[in-house]
């Protein structure tokens, strides 16, 4: 018999969990364990994955230039095609208008608004004063900023941090080896996480809010196909196709997670076998998108941000979207790559537009389900990044060498 690719396993076991959570209802929350079981297999490769590659990723680029180089662009790409999200989210938010005629007053109580700090205790708290204990906290930008330091101290030191860089390129290999293994487990980890969610929720609590999340959803798959695409076929001189193709575990390993960090394994892993993305550039922009790039997040941050206006027949000013835009960015840069953590930001988006909290409690119910689309955007954007740094960085080495060669 011919064995089935592990792509189609997973669309197999997607389409199953969907059934299976509409037939069985909530009696299927009895698989759940399978779902809990990839869940924490993939969670625990996560903070030595994200340690060993990054220093990897830094000291391996060779010199602080190039490290700058490439941190710049990999910034500057992230940046754009989270603004672009906002203005699709903005535009399709205005478009549908999702919120006229919701009736808000059926909705609970409002969760109290989270005091997230200021801006400046926020960008503190990045530089940890006890490293290890960020490792054990699993504080991912703190263990970023950790990575990042001991990456360009190996740089600095050179020949006798050797030992110290073997040694996490060791480990990085060992991270990718049980990530390979863990990954023949996707299928049964999809069918687990997600047969319970939908037999839960299922179809019936989607429907007064169906239009908020088609809306959230359709945006992300027009920005996927359109941003995207045109990203990875003009920068990064490759088919859309292959690498829809080729990132669609980690896309479905997102969907059925909601969380970026937790797919972060699975992503790499695609980029580089699927994708051919070399693991210089991978491990070192695919951990940092995970954390700061979230086109699907700030593009939800747009709907959901008119859509709660609209509810409350508020009109907002050209210079309050423009203000939506910014939080939006940079409240996507902040947000956690884990289940949940954009309806945290919308509280912020709303607190700053002096919009009423108790949308939350509305939007709250199907969150789970815009969740699943603005995370599987968020992990495919990350990709496209490595794709195009990946692209260019050949491109510059390839034009250095023949400078060398002429010169
Ligand atoms: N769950 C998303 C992620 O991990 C973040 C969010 O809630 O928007 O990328």
């Amino acid at each position: 018999m011919k064995k089935i690719g592990l792509l189609p396993q997973i669309l197999i076991a997607f389409v199953a969990a969907i059934i299976a959570g509409i037939v069985f209802g909530s009696s299927i929350s009895v698989v759940e364990p399978l779902g809990t079981l990839f869940l924490r297999l993939i969670q625990f490769i996560i903070v030595p994955l994200i340690l060993s590659s990054l220093v990897v990723g830094v000291a391996s680029t060779g010199s602080m230039k190039t490290l700058g180089r490439i941190g710049g662009k990999t910034i500057v790409y992230y940046l754009v095609t989270t603004l672009i999200a906002v203005s699709i989210g903005l535009l399709a938010g205005s478009l549908f208008s999702p919120g006229t005629g919701v009736d808000i007053s059926s909705a609970g109580e409002a969760p109290e608004a989270k005091d997230t700090g200021g801006i400046v205790d926020i960008l503190l708290n990045i530089i940890p004063t006890n490293p290890i204990e960020s490792l054990s906290s699993g504080n991912i930008l703190q263990i970023i900023f950790f990575a990042l330091f001991l990456g360009v101290g190996i740089t600095m030191v050179g020949e006798k941090a050797d030992p110290v860089y073997r040694f996490f390129d060791g480990l990085a290999e060992i991270m990718y080896k049980i990530t390979w293994v863990i990954m023949k487990l996707i299928p049964i980890g999809i069918f687990g996480l997600l047969a319970p969610i939908i037999g839960e929720y299922g179809l019936s609590v989607l429907l007064p809010l169906i239009k908020l999340v088609t809306v959230v959803a359709i945006a992300c798959i027009v920005h996927a196909v359109f941003t995207y695409s045109i990203a990875v076929k003009t920068l990064g001189k490759m088919s859309p196709l292959k690498f829809f193709k080729g990132i669609a575990p980690a896309t479905l390993v997102a969907f059925s997670t909601q969380s970026s960090s937790g797919t972060l394994p699975v992503t790499i892993q695609s980029a580089e076998d699927n994708l051919g993305v070399s693991k210089r550039i991978s491990s070192f922009v695919l951990p940092l998108g995970a954390t700061i790039n979230m086109d699907g997040t700030s593009l939800y941050l747009g709907v959901a941000t008119l859509f709660t206006a609209q509810a409350y027949g508020v009109e907002l000013s050209f210079s309050q979207l423009l203000l939506v835009v910014l939080i939006a960015t940079l409240g996507s840069i902040g947000t956690a790559g884990v289940p949940g953590a954009g309806l945290v930001m919308l509280m912020l988006v709303l607190t700053t537009l002096n919009l009423p909290l108790e949308a939350i409690a509305l939007i709250a119910g199907v969150d789970r389900f815009m969740d699943m689309f603005r995370t599987a955007t968020n992990v495919t954007g990350d990709a496209t990044g490595a794709v195009v740094i990946d692209r260019s960085e050949t491109k510059q080495d390839s034009g250095t060498n023949a400078n060398k060669a002429t010169g």
